[in-house]
């Protein structure tokens, strides 16, 4: 598959000629390989700083991708383990936390790419009306069956909800897959009654926390900054109501709301921002991050994490029971 993507020319891949967001065609290349060292073309546009696969694998070539990569984690049962269960429910505790501000009692919620159902369990156990889409079938199914959770199977364009019906909608790392990101927050906003918001988490590529050779991954078709992400979500109708990063500025979440009457969308350009990225990417080498604090406090971190994990498990490998004690530890 890595050799499909040096050419241009082959039928595997395709070249993008106009930027998703400001539809710029000046685009400068930021890197050639991904975070595993196979080829994968990553360019910058210059109009607006927006980072992006190009040419982009097709389709097909992605799902290859990710059956191959997932195999291991689903086994047999195609379904989340218990220690995915328990990863899954600590990440929800903290996106409830995000999601806090957004919620009122009782709201309907809808969450995209809602994997095994973690964070709709969770909403549900603090009373909200909380259901879910999910493409990948195994991790629907649980979510379903298991869980006994509302969860639709498929991507954003086959889901059916009833226009204008939801107050919250959130999309935690999903838009970056996408191949039009700008296209799935104009149908997530279709979703979201007047005045309601919507909330997207994505990988921050202007940060500095990680390995650089690993910033570019096979499976991110988009990599956005805390500018760009505000600007997708304008470019898509919405209006943004605040930006900010996780702690380690690792990802970036924007909170969005569909005003109440449609507004005009401007030309999605952002003069100056290429040169920032471009200079932050190029300039965070492995030299560089060996004298930051991150490579020797996440190892710590992932340690003690691990040590958790195995004490919990031990004791409990139901799902639900897993989740409940997710629950738990909510509001506190
Ligand atoms: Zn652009």
């Amino acid at each position: 598959m890595s050799a499909a993507l040096t050419s241009a020319s082959d039928p595997a891949v395709h070249v993008i000629t106009h930027c998703e967001v400001c539809q710029g065609t000046q685009f400068t290349t930021l890197a050639t390989t991904d975070r595993e060292g196979k080829a994968l073309g990553t360019v910058l546009c210059e109009g607006c700083g927006l980072v992006f696969t190009n040419p982009r694998p097709t389709p097909e070539a992605v799902k290859a991708y990710y059956k191959d990569a997932y195999r291991v984690e689903y086994k047999a049962s195609l379904q989340p383990s218990p220690r995915h269960v328990y990863r899954a429910g600590q990440v929800a505790v903290e996106r409830i936390g995000y999601l806090k501000p957004l919620l009122s009692p009782g709201c309907r919620v809808l969450d995209l790419g809602a994997g095994g159902g973690e964070l709709l369990y969770l909403l549900r156990s603090q009373g909200y009306e909380a259901s879910g889409i999910e493409p990948n079938e195994g991790y629907g199914e649980f979510a379903r069956t298991v869980l006994g959770l509302s969860v639709q199977l498929g991507g954003y364009q086959e889901a059916k909800v009833e226009p204008g019906s939801m107050d919250v909608v959130t999309a935690f790392h999903v838009v970056e897959h996408l191949e039009h990101p700008v296209e799935a927050m104009r149908v997530m906003k279709g979703w979201l009654r007047p005045g309601g918001q919507l909330l997207v988490e994505v990988p921050n590529v202007a940060s500095t926390c990680q390995w650089p050779g690993s910033r570019f991954h096979f499976a991110h078709l988009f990599n956005f900054s805390p500018k760009t992400l505000p600007m997708a979500g304008r470019m898509a109708g919405l209006e943004v109501v605040r930006t900010f990063t996780s702690e380690d500025a690792g990802n970036v979440m924007c909170v969005y709301r569909r005003p109440e009457v449609e507004v005009a969308v401007g030309a999605g350009a952002i003069p100056g921002h290429a040169a920032e990225v471009g200079a932050l990417v190029r300039g965070h080498t492995a030299l560089k991050h060996a004298f930051t604090a991150a490579p020797y406090v996440r190892p710590v971190e992932r340690l003690l994490r691990r040590g958790r994990e195995k004490k919990v498990l031990g004791k409990m490998q139901d799902p639900r029971a897993l989740l409940d004690a997710a629950a738990a530890q909510v509001g506190r």
